[in-house]
């Protein structure tokens, strides 16, 4: 065994996106440029109404897929295919913008909490101009793995390897073009999650509750750590600590990336918002 160690510790970054939501942004930042396939991990937790009433009205995609995971709070979502839903507290929608979308996501409450997580993946080539589609779960259809000491594990896409050798649990997402490991990770106080995750993925941990500790050092919320190559991946937990464990495949290919549209080239980022304005969405 090998452990992953710590390459880079990011704090999240304070930021407002759509019309004024604060979030806070772990990966997609000057300090945390993409991490190949992933692209940005924004989470967003707040009290206050004026804070994400906003939402975010009608706007495009094209090139990646967009995945959204609300521990809190219910958003609703509209796009220009006709479709619409909601997503409910531990629901997630996995979005393949594809060859492009246009759609609104706003939250369907006026007080309370709104609390989740949009994580941006990149497509290869060969599919950025693939059918936009969409998966979507509720809490009930995720499944949740217990561990040793209280230690839970919602999978929401690929399979675990527990490391008493028993049967993975399987998220009802695959792991899309990339292979992902999307794990919600909950640690009581004192207790460890281990998780083999091969070194043909990229790894990360985004902390967003509590303190743990990675290879030897302290790691606070709300915390991008981004991992190297190992065969293994562990988190001990300081405090009670909640932390998104993200995976996948890197792409390996050319990014030219502008506001919410993901290509190869330049080229096809002009192309992406000629279509855009000529309504070709
Ligand atoms: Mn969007």
């Amino acid at each position: 065994m090998s452990l992953r160690p710590v390459v880079k510790i990011v704090k999240g970054v304070p930021a407002s996106d759509g019309d004024g939501v604060r979030l806070t942004r772990m990966l997609g930042t000057q300090e945390a440029q993409m991490f190949d396939p992933f692209l940005m991990l924004d989470c967003f937790d707040n009290d206050q109404a004026s804070d994400y009433m906003g939402g975010f009205p009608d706007h495009p995609h094209r090139g990646f897929e967009t995945v959204t995971y609300m521990l809190e709070g219910r958003m609703r979502h509209r796009d220009n295919t006709g479709r619409e839903g909601i997503i409910g507290p531990g629901g997630i929608q996995w979005m393949r913008a594809g060859r492009g979308i246009v759609h609104s996501e706003m939250p369907e409450q006026s007080e309370g909490r709104m609390r989740g997580f949009q994580l941006w993946v990149n497509l290869p080539a060969k599919l950025k101009m693939s059918e936009p589609g969409y998966s979507e779960f509720e809490s009930d259809a995720i499944p949740v793995e217990a561990r040793a000491g209280g230690v839970t594990v919602k999978v929401i896409s690929g399979v675990t390897t527990p490391p008493d050798g028993g049967a993975g649990t399987a998220g009802p997402i695959g792991g899309g073009a990339v292979d992902a490991l999307y794990f919600d990770v909950v640690l009581p106080a004192g207790t460890r999650f281990e998780e083999p995750v091969d070194d043909e993925r990229n790894a990360m941990l985004a902390v967003y509750e509590g303190q743990v500790r990675v290879a030897g050092g302290k790691i606070d919320a709300l915390s991008g750590v981004f991992l190297g190559q190992g065969d293994t991946v562990l988190v001990e937990a300081i405090t009670d600590a909640r932390v998104l464990l993200i995976a996948g495949r890197p792409i390996g290919e050319p990014v030219f990336w502008h506001g919410p549209f993901v290509m190869n080239s330049r080229d096809e980022i002009v192309q992406a918002f000629e279509d855009f304005q000529a309504g070709k969405f």
